[in-house]
């Protein structure tokens, strides 16, 4: 199989190239290293071919999705912290990005995934988030919410070209994953904490920490993903993936700090001062992973005890210069 991964230097998009180079697959990258890193796939690049640019760029995805099978379309812009600050970016990539793979997917018939977020359910009460839920999103005025509508709109354009095109498009929408590589930069809580905890400095628990997240492993979000491409009868549908148990970011931070031996403590942190005026956080988001599970039989197997222990051996890694230099093959 040739394979293009948009945003294939990403976090998730690197395990993904991981994983189909380790399969045999044929691997193509394009990525324009905005939130991605180079250094996320220097170890493969004996295996895999990476152009450093733009979904934007009609021209470039052309090219790439004629030569190849099939397409994942990770690209995007993601993470809080840059939503909200680079509110024109998130919406015009997101959108743009992903008019422009379905266009040139559609002109050359090849199958398509697309990564969309658990955002879309937005600030819904509801214990357990089901793919055919309402999307609660707040005003226009508050900038977070962008994010989330420029995703419900990727999904609803993908639907249209199968309703309308027949084409060949999955939709997977992940929620909150984690793992190694994930940088903390763009505001991402696991990343934040541990590396916050093995500077013994305060962990910064925004708002109340009583809010919960359930926090999915990259490696069994990668797997799933491949599957419900593989799965070729599945098309025009979509698909939450992640982990079902729940933690508040209270106990996070105590996990955190007892996991790495950490003499830091907790730090509260209020949404505005965190965010800006105006922010608007969801409690709760927990999937319902029946759906998924009947589709290819997906079963999270990692622990979030476990995730955290491979998140903390990371950081850890890539926080001594040498250690890291010595991990590079
Ligand atoms: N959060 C926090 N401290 C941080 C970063 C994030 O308490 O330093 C909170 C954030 O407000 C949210 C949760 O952790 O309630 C998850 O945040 P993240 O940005 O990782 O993902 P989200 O679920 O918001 O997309």
């Amino acid at each position: 199989m040739r394979a293009l991964v948009t945003g294939g230097a990403g976090f998730i998009g690197s395990h993904l190239c991981e994983a189909l180079a380790a399969r045999g697959d044929t691997v193509w990258v394009l990525d324009d290293l905005s939130t991605g890193r180079f250094e996320n796939i220097e170890h493969l690049t004996d295996r895999i071919t990476c152009v450093i640019d733009s979904t934007l760029n009609q021209e470039t995805v052309r090219e790439l999705v004629r030569d190849v099978d099939v397409v994942y379309h990770l690209a995007a812009t993601v993470g809080v912290q840059l939503v909200v600050s680079q509110p024109v970016q998130t919406i015009v990539n997101n959108i743009q990005g992903t008019e422009t793979v379905l266009e040139e997917t559609c002109r050359y018939r090849k199958r398509l995934l697309i990564t969309s977020t658990s955002e879309v359910y937005g600030k819904s009460m509801k214990e357990v988030f089901a793919e055919e839920d309402d999307s609660v999103i707040g005003p226009t005025s508050r900038h977070r919410w962008s994010y989330a509508a420029s995703k419900a709109i990727d999904e609803y354009l993908a639907m249209a070209y199968w309703l309308e095109k027949r084409h060949p498009v999955v939709i997977t929408r992940l929620f909150n994953t984690v793992g190694p590589r994930q940088t903390g930069r763009y505001g991402m809580v696991i990343p934040t904490f541990v590396t916050q905890a093995i500077r013994n400095e305060p962990l910064t628990v925004y708002g109340d920490g009583k809010q919960s997240r359930c926090f999915a492993y990259v490696g069994d979000v990668v797997p799933a993903i491949i599957a419900l491409m593989d799965q070729r009868d599945i098309c025009g549908d979509v698909f939450n993936i992640g982990n079902d148990e729940s933690v508040s970011m209270e106990e996070l931070a105590r996990r955190i700090i007892a996991r790495t031996g950490s003499a830091s403590t907790l730090r509260y942190v209020s949404y505005d001062e965190a965010y800006g005026p105006g922010y608007d956080d969801m409690r709760h988001r927990r999937p319902c992973l029946k759906k998924v599970r009947a589709a290819i039989g997906y079963q999270p197997k990692t622990s979030l005890d476990a995730i955290l222990d491979a998140v903390i051996a990371d950081v850890r890694r890539r926080m001594d210069p040498n250690a890291a230099r010595a991990s590079c093959p």
